[in-house]
């Protein structure tokens, strides 16, 4: 089971990354720490960009986050255009942790502002599928 099951936001497939899909079945979004220099990754590395060290530990991404940037796609990879248009968006949680994800369909165009709270939820698909996308706090 690795990232060939999370189905909206492509992620290279990385054998060491698939807690992140535990953490998703728990309703859980979780991310790696460095734990040499104490970089956080998400998405999950399982090595760090930084100090090249691989011991890394997951940690659970907790709270409510704020809207930094976000973009309507009208254009989607093969696979997605079903669901267009939607809105990607960059939400910085505590300790300045940035998720990159979807926003819900529930958030209004109208609604949408920078800086906003946003939280993430975990949904799941058919086909077996799990994601997530960001709602309002
Ligand atoms: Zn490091």
């Amino acid at each position: 089971m690795g990232f060939e099951k999370f189905g909206i936001v492509s992620f290279t497939s990385q054998t060491k990354a698939t807690p992140f899909i535990d953490h998703l079945e728990r309703g859980v979004l979780a991310g790696t720490k460095c734990k040499g220099c104490g970089t956080f990754y998400f998405p999950p590395r399982p090595d760090c960009y930084h100090c090249l060290s691989s011991d890394v530990e997951w940690r659970e991404i907790t709270g409510k986050g704020k809207l930094i940037s976000y973009s309507t796609l009208i254009y989607a990879p093969t696979g997605f255009e079903a669901d267009l248009p939607y809105t990607i968006a960059l939400v910085e949680f505590d300790n300045k942790v940035k998720v990159f994800g979807r926003l819900s369909k529930e958030v209004k165009d109208e609604e949408i502002k920078i800086g906003m709270e946003l939280k993430y939820s975990v949904v799941k698909l058919p086909n077996d599928r799990i994601t997530y996308e960001f709602k309002k706090a």
